[in-house]
């Protein structure tokens, strides 16, 4: 049979190009199963993670942005002189206020972000409406073997906070009682600062479990007495036993005849959970004024992942019973869960989402999503 030669020149075409065709439809048909086994499995790790590291923590899309600074109204200038109302913190007109903020680490251990420019970033991009410079006490290269150096680190940041309209807690960052030493710094802090509404006096970061509530309250007696000589009205934040949970032992024998006293809770919220939550519910119904000055979301040691479940379970238990929350803290420590920053980040503010850690993330997120 005779075949045309083109015909037949595309019959051999054909020939030649269908095994080619059939090996790259193969191929192609693999390339296809492979890519969408890849994608299945990349979401599957994704959704693991998210669940298993981290419920409930935000990602950047979910960060909320925010009137810029010079169209908000300045903390202090929205709230002005506070003082304690019942358990009730409340601003110049006695109104409730809840104020959200965050702390800084030892200023002996992180010195470098004790300045002008971190305060700025955090009112700026953190939405903060109080800091606490925390003056380490106890450690070599503290307030015991440097006085100066630490007072010099501890004012830097309280005019700075004043220059910038935030809330300051000068936190006198002790686990031991120094009785003469707090009378007397506490009393040149009141005399310089006692007539900024912008200044809030923490006596006692938190007694450890060998002080009893009878020794902090003399202690808190006396160094409330230094502080009102100056200063008849700012308010004072005072610690209990067992790292500032002992609300219950307060409640059960609180200071007499003080205004503007309010009693610090700290929680790590994997370590402490609905119990102390129980515990400062029963405090505030009956009348004590708690205010948390420091708080994260891992365990007490500053170590392991955070429990956003058992986090959000706080910040919710401290809204509903507004009750003032800060975070804790400005340190870059390798490693460690409940510093905000990564290792190495700029000692000015201006940190992008990279340089923060997890909890430096969700807590910027949560106080940025209660900007005002
Ligand atoms: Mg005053």
């Amino acid at each position: 049979m005779s075949v045309r030669p083109r015909w037949r020149a595309r019959r051999e075409l054909w020939r030649f190009a269908m095994p080619a065709m059939k090996t790259f439809s193969i191929k192609l048909r693999f390339l296809l199963a492979a890519i969408v086994a890849a994608s299945g499995l990349s979401a599957c790790i994704r959704l693991a993670n998210r669940d298993g590291a981290a419920p409930g923590a935000p990602n950047s899309a979910e960060v909320k942005p925010i009137p810029p600074p010079e169209g908000r109204l300045a903390p202090v200038a929205r709230y002005g002189q506070l003082s304690v109302k019942g358990a009730q913190l409340v601003d110049a007109k006695g109104d409730p206020v809840v104020l959200r903020g965050q702390a800084f680490g030892w200023d002996n251990w992180w010195p470098q972000y004790y300045n002008a420019s971190v305060v700025q970033w955090l009112r700026d991009d953190w939405c903060v409406d109080a800091v606490r410079p925390a003056m380490g006490i106890e450690p070599g290269g503290a307030y015991l073997s440097s006085p100066d150096a630490s007072k010099r680190r501890m004012t830097a940041v309280v005019d700075a906070a004043i220059a910038a309209g935030v809330y300051v807690i000068i936190d006198w960052h002790a686990h031991k009682l120094h009785e003469k030493e707090a009378v007397e710094f506490f009393s040149e802090m009141a005399e310089r600062y006692g007539k900024q509404p912008h200044v809030i006096y923490e006596i006692y970061n938190e007694p450890e479990k060998d002080e009893t509530w009878p020794q902090v309250k003399a202690y808190a007696t006396a160094v409330i007495a230094a502080i009102r000589r100056h200063d008849p009205d700012n308010l004072v934040i005072v610690g209990s036993p067992e790292w500032d949970q002992r609300i219950d032992l307060v409640q059960a024998d609180p200071l007499q005849g003080q205004v503007n006293v309010m009693y610090s809770v700290h929680f790590y919220a994997a370590t402490h959970k609905q119990w102390l939550r129980d515990r400062v519910q029963a405090a505030v119904s009956a009348g004590i004024p708690v205010f948390v000055s420091e708080s994260s979301g891992a365990e007490a040691s500053g170590a392991g992942p955070n429990n956003f479940e058992e986090w959000k379970a706080w910040t919710d238990f401290m809204e509903k019973n507004r009750i003032s929350y800060l975070d804790y803290s400005v340190s870059d420590k390798a490693g460690e869960t409940i510093s905000v920053l990564q290792p190495g980040a700029s000692s000015s503010g201006g940190w992008s989402e990279a340089q923060l850690t997890e909890s430096g993330r969700y807590w910027r997120a949560l106080l940025r999503s209660h900007c005002q």
